[in-house]
């Protein structure tokens, strides 16, 4: 009799959300097979990093590698690298693989079987149907891409022009980063604010400061074509004129790899993104989707959104390996659960702190929520300090229960934007603004006033919405 073969946790992709689980199958299934596959030739890296690397201000890619395939080979995880996933075959539990480059175990394709699979492939970069966009944009999502672009910077000659196409937290990373390295850097989105996910009043604050810093900011121009010669670009046609260019990067948003998972029969759900259970599991048994790839609930308002973010990918990575554990190990309960999201996000733009949580006042008019909002500047420190900074604070809070839908924040230093996280708490707990104004938060002068700047919001919103102070 043949010895029966360990139990397989087979792990499309290689980065997040993959090797968090990964690594939490190993630890916990000493006895299982884990195996990675990994298209690119990096393992376990800071995506977010990457325009920190572009900047120059982190020199060398390989610091923004937090795990080698070589470091989780030691730890006892077969990594697959430059190997691409093909297909799933979820009746025979099989992936259909091809090596993608010179790192692949082997030439050609094979297949690979798998007892639980973990769907965790990413998203891609959108890029606009436009004219000479394929042939001379340049995107920035994995580490190698980040390379290639800084590659390309070092190419050309300082104070050029290059266009960034997008104004959401990337392409506004990448601006900065642009006029860091001595660039001229313009910032063009067809919508007529910058950061969607702000309402048009706190990005006001932030157009502002890119035009500071230095970034030629055009908006409500849409994308017509990208010109070149010989190869090069030259510059970039927009609904409302020509910019000279010598690059063009796009950063107009990416839409989550589903393909492969659909194909197996995974459900979509009207997101666009693969539909989980709170335990990772897709529709489809024996196989989990975890990070960019799946839609989870937003816990304020109860619709379900792909949002693709690192700091979500690691949390669901987790639940999905412990899930997974348990069920190579033949357990039927797990008690780890991924709820959901409140849609917090955090971001450092020519030094200012921008953050939000919850929901905006567009959200809360298309979902009918009935709500009021105060919003107001305040300083980073006391006031009576030297450079006090300034802070814009928006607070949103539900009609008649006080329950605090949403908070923005746009600051310059000081921490202001990590405030966001007692804000995004107060959100997913529920608790109301009467609540929340009396709530024990730290005060001392550098840090602020003795109330607190949330506090403030939530004092103003009593009076704005009648509320009584609730005993
Ligand atoms: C420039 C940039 C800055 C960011 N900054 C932040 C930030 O500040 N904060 C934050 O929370 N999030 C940030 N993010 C988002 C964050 O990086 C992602 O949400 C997170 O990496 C998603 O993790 P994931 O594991 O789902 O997917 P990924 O990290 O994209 O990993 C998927 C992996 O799958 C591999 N793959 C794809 N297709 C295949 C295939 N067919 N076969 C095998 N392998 C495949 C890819 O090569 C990739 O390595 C940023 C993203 C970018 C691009």
């Amino acid at each position: 009799m043949p010895e029966p073969r360990p139990a397989r946790f087979l792990v499309l992709g290689g980065d997040a959300a993959g090797m968090t689980a990964a690594t939490h199958v190993r630890r916990a299934v000493p006895e299982a097979e884990v195996v990675v596959v990994e298209r690119g030739p990096y393992t376990s890296y800071s995506m977010c990093g990457i325009p920190y690397y572009v900047a120059d201000t982190i020199h060398d890619a390989e610091d923004l590698v937090v795990r080698s395939p070589h470091e989780h080979r030691a730890a006892g995880i077969t990594v697959h690298m430059e190997t691409e996933a093909l297909a799933i075959d979820a009746e025979a539990r099989t992936v259909r693989v091809r090596a993608a480059g010179p790192a692949a175990p082997r030439a050609g394709e094979w297949d690979l079987p798998y007892d639980a699979l973990l769907y965790a492939v990413g998203a891609h970069p959108k890029l606009p149907k436009v004219p000479g966009v394929a042939e001379y944009g340049v995107v920035v999502h994995t580490l190698d891409e980040g390379e290639r672009l800084k590659g390309l910077l070092d190419e050309l000659e300082p104070e050029g022009a290059i266009v960034v196409v997008g104004g959401g937290y990337i392409g506004l990373e990448l601006a900065e980063a642009l006029v860091v390295r001595g660039f001229k850097a313009v910032l063009l989105d067809r919508s007529p604010q910058v950061m969607k996910p702000l309402d048009p009043d706190m990005a006001e604050h932030v157009e502002q400061r890119l035009v500071e810093f230095g970034i030629t900011v055009c908006l409500g121009e849409e994308l017509r074509e990208v010109q070149g010669v010989d190869g090069r670009c030259t510059a970039v046609v927009t609904s409302k004129g020509t910019h000279p260019a010598e690059l063009v990067i796009v950063a107009a948003g990416s839409a989550p790899h589903v393909e492969m998972a659909q194909a197996a029969g995974c459900a979509l759900g009207d997101s666009g993104a693969v539909v989980v259970d709170p335990r990772m599991r897709t529709t489809v048994a024996g196989i989990w989707a975890a990070g960019d790839v799946v839609e989870s609930v937003n816990l304020v308002n109860g619709s379900r959104r792909n949002v693709q973010l690192g700091t979500h990918a690691n949390k669901q990575g987790k639940v999905a390996g412990i899930d997974i554990a348990a069920a190579l190990r033949g357990e039927e309960q797990t008690v780890a659960a991924f709820e959901g999201h409140v849609g917090t996000a955090i971001t450092k733009v020519c030094e200012w702190e921008i953050a939000r949580t919850g929901l905006t006042e567009r959200e809360c008019a298309e979902d009918g929520i009935g709500y009021a909002a105060v919003a107001f500047e305040s300083t980073v420190t006391a006031g009576y300090f030297p450079e006090p900074g300034r802070v814009w604070v928006k607070m949103l809070a539900e009609e008649g229960s006080g329950r605090i839908l949403g908070v923005q924040l746009v600051g310059n230093g000081g921490n202001s934007g990590k405030r966001i996280d007692v804000a995004a708490t107060w959100c997913q707990l529920g608790v109301t603004v009467q609540r929340a104004q009396f709530l024990d938060l730290s005060y001392a002068p550098p840090f602020g006033g003795v109330w607190d700047i949330l506090q403030v919001g939530a004092r103003k919103l009593v009076r704005e919405l009648g509320l009584q102070p609730q005993l």
